[in-house]
């Protein structure tokens, strides 16, 4: 599944064949994917420019000249492929190395640049809603969800307010979409590691008594944009059928320093531990014992 990490890097990707583009015309090839696509779809795309394609957790928000945004959610194996002069993509390449067929192409986009642009999803966990912009932060996609954990509005006194007088497990915390929307299982492990904190540690220690960020709260916002932000100039995590948006096979595996590595020596220099697995919450949770005792949890 797509993590945070690859759909900024889907992102990127696609900027340059889209923003600034009028939409000429749409192949809707379905009525549905994970739920059915809007009402008019096609008609509510055509003519319109694309102005801007930002991201809010792993959704992809394409706004319109029409006042409209068109949400793109890629679930598990949706994925975009841009053709543009014909020259842009190897699709021989792309086909092979996805496995993906054209069978799977669900929506083509042609555009006034003459780029196409096609969305193609294997599982159709993946979808597509047209929502007016005045009315984004409240739609249900969006409303209750948590603070973006690559903008500014992560910090440590953000996650002293979220976390404060919580007892659930910080790693659970760190799931709920509700208070930081977009982190997933791999970069929650990895973000717990760098900063040291215990993946079992009560979420309400990192706030003081007084509802201040303790030095961990501070440790792990720090942790996540690393984390994060080197996953994206990496240009994602894992996905061995997933392709970047030129086309091209730029993802390779991200170098995790505990997440899938469980009974591996620890990677902190001078470190005996070794990487333990634990389960929580149903998923696995990857972690050092002795880089991440409990105690340190605390503050
Ligand atoms: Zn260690």
């Amino acid at each position: 599944m797509p993590e945070l990490p690859e759909v900024e890097t889907v992102r990127r990707g696609l900027v340059p064949a889209m923003v600034g583009a009028r939409i000429l015309s749409v192949e809707q090839r379905r009525p549905d994917l994970r739920f059915p696509f809007p009402q008019n779809f096609v008609a509510r795309l055509t003519e319109q420019s694309i102005t801007a394609l930002d991201r809010r957790a792993k959704y992809l928000l394409a706004d319109l000249s029409s006042g409209e945004v068109l949400i793109m959610h890629l679930g598990m194996t949706g994925r975009f492929l841009i053709a543009q002069n014909g020259a842009a993509v190897s699709p021989g390449d792309f086909h092979f190395a996805a496995g993906g067929a054209q069978t799977h192409d669900h929506v083509v986009f042609h555009l006034s640049n003459g780029a196409a642009v096609t969305y193609n999803d294997a599982r159709r966990f993946g979808f597509m809603d047209l929502v007016p912009r005045a009315e984004l932060e409240t739609c249900r996609h969006f409303v209750g969800m948590g603070l973006e954990p690559l903008g500014g509005a992560l910090s440590g006194a953000a996650v002293a307010r979220l976390f404060r007088g919580r007892r659930t497990p910080l790693k659970a915390a760190l799931l709920d979409q509700r208070l930081i929307a977009g982190l997933g299982n791999i970069y929650i492990c990895e973000a717990l590691f760098r900063a040291g904190l215990h993946p079992e540690a009560p979420a309400g220690s990192l706030a003081t008594a007084g509802g201040e960020p303790t030095d961990a709260a501070h440790r792990l916002v720090d942790a996540i944009r690393a984390v994060l932000a080197e996953a994206v100039a990496a240009g994602g995590s894992t996905l061995r059928d997933y392709v970047q948006t030129d086309g091209s096979l730029g993802y390779f595996q991200h170098a995790f320093r505990v997440y899938d590595r469980a009974g591996e020596p620890c990677v902190t220099p001078g470190c005996a531990g070794a990487v333990t697995r634990l389960v929580q919450s149903g998923r696995s949770t990857f972690y050092c014992p002795a880089c991440q005792p409990p105690a340190r949890g605390v503050r």
